[in-house]
């Protein structure tokens, strides 16, 4: 049976003075609680559930994804080092505006992003891109959003590591389920715990995993510094539906497969992009990556029609599937990527987040969808 019993308290009762000083400066507390900012026993409990779930020692939760992409890579500012941090090109573009707008802009840290893939593949840009200008860091996504191109983490880690980067990996998209990060030597691990984690469009939350102590302490400090820790209550509601991570994401991995190959068949679609389709330029590496688990339950496709057909397609698609900027719910959903990202992203991109429905209902929406209104 699972206990839910949320502990709200913020401020803990304190012992002695010596207690109270190991309460509030050692890392983990001593086991002590002292402040809720700092940490609370019912987000606690669902960070231990969280670092199982990742094959990490240590996780600490952050109010969302982007908060803790900001803790993970705010702990690093220095403004003495120069050397570079260095972003794909398609990665997500909350992260890529993050780079730009705060990290460079405000606080002067030197970004550099990777060329797109083009001729040569992502990974092999980053690898360019790491030996040319060594970096002090690296920020990558496994699984790309939204063009889902895979990366070969334990070669940028290997190419980092030589140079004396650090690696942080935005693993929201390949999930715990498909890759552990940790295991190819990635020094910290983050998600969006907003998407697979929580699974039901109902929390925002961020997850940040590590298994070096020292910076877990970096980390706590600065979550509790600038206080983005989540709440007792959606960390409470977080570890509820945590329950279920690996039967969802299983589900969603199995459907994803044949909905992307039917996608594939269709005369509607120009072109899909799914890591578990043998043309699918990454097919073979996401096979080494992801071993029988799957490729993941995201697919992005692009339609055979104009801007106009594209939008038609979109009023089609989403009586029966949401249109929503979201993703890793356990109902299908879908997003016009370029209405919600912008450039340089085409009109007739479709991203689409395959639920736990019965694959052949979603394959029945998709197909009136695409049947509906002909190609424009
Ligand atoms: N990382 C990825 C890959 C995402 O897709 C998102 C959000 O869509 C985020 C990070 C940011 O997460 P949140 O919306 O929980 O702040």
């Amino acid at each position: 049976m699972t206990k839910s019993i949320i502990d709200r308290t913020i401020g803990f009762p304190l012992g002695g003075v010596e207690e109270t000083q190991v309460a509030f400066s050692t890392p983990l507390g001593a086991g002590l609680y002292s402040y809720a900012r700092r940490e609370n026993p019912t987000v606690a409990s669902c960070e231990r559930a969280i670092a199982k779930i990742e094959m990490a020692q240590l996780c600490l939760l952050t109010s969302s994804g982007m908060a803790a992409i900001n803790v993970s890579l705010s702990i690093f500012n220095d403004p003495n080092d120069s050397r570079p941090w260095i972003f794909p090109a398609d990665v997500y573009s909350g992260t890529k505006q993050y780079a730009i707008e705060v990290l460079h802009a405000q606080r002067g840290v030197n970004v550099k992003f990777a060329d797109p893939a083009g001729q040569a593949s992502t990974t092999i840009n980053l690898i360019s891109a790491i030996d040319r200008d060594p970096p002090a860091g690296v920020f990558v996504e496994p699984v790309s959003n939204p063009l889902l191109d895979v990366i070969d983490i334990p070669a940028v880690v290997e190419a980092a590591h030589r140079h004396g980067a650090m690696v942080i990996v935005d693993n929201t998209f390949a999930t715990a389920y498909l890759f552990h990060p940790l295991d190819a030597d990635v020094d910290i691990v983050m998600h969006s715990a907003t998407k697979y984690l929580g699974g039901h469009n109902n929390i925002l939350a961020g997850a940040i995993c590590v298994n070096d102590a020292n910076l877990y302490a970096r980390i706590l400090m600065h979550r509790n510094t600038i206080g983005s820790v989540l709440s007792p209550d959606d960390a409470g509601r977080l570890h509820t539906q945590l329950h279920t991570f690996s039967l969802r994401v299983a589900q969603q991995n199995s459907s994803a497969i044949r909905i992307a190959e039917y996608l594939d068949n269709h005369a509607g679609v120009a072109k899909v992009r799914y890591p578990g389709l043998a043309s699918h330029h990454n097919y073979k590496l996401a096979q080494k990556m992801f071993g029988q688990r799957g490729f993941g339950a995201m697919i992005t496709f692009d339609l055979a029609r104009d801007e106009e057909g594209s939008s038609r397609f979109v009023d089609a698609l989403s009586p029966n599937i949401p249109h929503i900027g979201s993703l890793g719910d356990v109902t299908t959903s879908f997003l016009n990527v370029q209405a919600c990202f912008g450039e340089p992203y085409d009109a007739s991109t479709i991203r689409l987040s395959v639920g736990i429905e019965p694959v052949e209902q979603i394959i029945a929406s998709l197909d009136t969808a695409l049947c509906d209104g002909s190609a424009g």
